[in-house]
């Protein structure tokens, strides 16, 4: 006897459809349910904000106290302007603050939970049941169409809502699943994209850089890294395969392939002024010896072996002086997606409104977080942005 099974397709409906459970969509779910929407947060993975969880070395730097628009990289340097003003990190630590959530400025303003990253995932759950959020786990949307309302469609249920928002994130970490879905969406919508490109990731080296340099991986130095009109005064790491730390990713989200980096290795010093002094004797070890007093001295050893003066005249040691405090760098690449804290590029900010994150073609479609062609330098200032522009969609849906 033949038996069939009949396969039902549970329908759904709300007021706002959120794609994506990470930092924005969840901000976004949160206002949006505190206004008394019926909202639904529809995540593929088996678990919410994964990326949360391993953010900041798992304590999450979630805000930066000094952020400003310039902070921030976009085609548009005025686009995020709104949004930041209108979501501040006083807001977000008033949250932080209402949960008792223990943390520290680390440096430079940014701040880290004192205990785990979980506890700033746990607080936006618990303001998500708290504003009725229905929350979708393990369900991946296979298509979305537009009727009178979206239509999104998953292996098992359709979800029906007239306002959809985009949260997906970029395309860094793809094994803790990113996915290039929200790009996809926004194609298929008619909008344009800003070519993604991985950003704040460590840089590999051409071979011949690679064999000068890369047997000193775990040293680091403080330079001022520089490309694009950009410059970065942190720390810089030398890796097996190239240059990673903070003033290595800040400047990668500025590069692009042929461009070269220069890189200052001893910030407001000079190294041959030792030899001013007409007592000090020009030679290789006195060199040596003044270097070693700025970087670790295997690599001070290497870089003078490597750039030791042609001669000892005051226009050789001028070179010297010059090539120290600008090291042209031409990467053969980045370490890409898998290590990419951030993705460069996105949705077109041209093509959605500053004020509330909804496309200027598609009415009723958002998009928010990194998604969109706004990225934030290092210390807190992505995740500014996925409270700041999942907030102002939130209260626009
Ligand atoms: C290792 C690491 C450390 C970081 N540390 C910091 C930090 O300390 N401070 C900081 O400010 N920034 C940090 N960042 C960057 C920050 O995590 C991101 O900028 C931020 O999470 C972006 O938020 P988002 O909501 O736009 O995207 P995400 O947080 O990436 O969320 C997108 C969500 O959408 C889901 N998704 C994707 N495709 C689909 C689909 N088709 N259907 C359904 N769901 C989908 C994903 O599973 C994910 O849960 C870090 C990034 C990494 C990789």
């Amino acid at each position: 006897m033949l038996r069939y099974v009949v396969h039902s397709i549970v329908t759904h409906s709300f007021d706002a459809l959120i794609l994506g459970g990470g930092a924005a969509g969840l901000m976004c779910a949160i206002e949006a349910g505190k206004r008394g929407r019926r909202v639904a947060v529809v995540e593929h993975a088996d678990r919410l904000g994964k990326k949360i969880l391993i953010s900041g070395g798992g304590r999450c730097n979630f805000t930066n106290l000094h952020c400003q628009p310039e902070n921030f990289l976009s085609s548009n340097p005025h686009f995020a302007k709104s949004a930041l003003a209108r979501y501040t990190p006083a807001d977000f630590i008033a949250l932080v603050d209402k949960y008792r959530i223990p943390y520290h400025e680390k440096t430079l303003g940014q701040l880290f939970c004192d205990r785990s990253a979980r506890d700033v995932l746990g607080m936006l759950e618990e303001e998500c049941r708290l504003a009725g959020v229905s929350i979708f786990l393990n369900t991946k949307i296979r298509e979305v169409k537009r009727a009178a309302d979206f239509v999104a469609h998953s292996a098992d249920a359709e979800f029906h809502a007239p306002a959809l928002v985009v949260a997906t994130g970029g395309l860094s970490i793809p094994k803790i699943g990113a996915t290039s879905f929200g790009y996809d969406l926004a194609r298929q919508f008619g909008l344009s994209i800003r070519e993604p490109r991985p950003g704040l990731v460590p840089l590999v080296l051409d071979a011949d850089d690679r064999a000068r340099y890369c047997d000193l991986a775990g040293l680091s130095a403080e330079v001022i890294a520089s490309c694009d009109g950009q410059q970065f005064r942190e720390k810089m790491l030398i890796t097996h395969r190239g240059l990673s730390g903070p003033a290595i990713l800040q400047i990668s989200s500025y590069w692009k392939r042929p461009e070269e980096i220069r890189i200052d290795l001893a910030p407001e010093n000079d190294v041959t002024a030792i030899f001013g002094d007409s007592k000090t004797p020009r030679t290789l070890a006195a060199l040596r010896t003044e270097l070693r007093t700025i970087l670790p001295h295997r690599f001070a050893d290497r870089w003078v072996e490597h750039h030791a003066p042609s001669a000892w005249t005051n226009a050789a040691l001028a070179d010297f002086e010059r090539k120290a405090h600008s090291w042209a760098v031409a990467p053969a690449g980045t370490e890409g997606y898998e290590k990419a804290e951030v993705t460069v590029g996105g949705v077109d900010t041209d093509e959605l409104s500053a004020k509330t994150m909804e496309s200027r073609k598609v009415s009723g479609l958002f998009f928010i977080g990194e998604v969109v062609d706004v990225t934030g330098h290092l210390g807190g200032f992505n995740f500014q942005w996925a409270w700041a522009s999942g907030a102002a969609a939130g209260r626009a849906v």
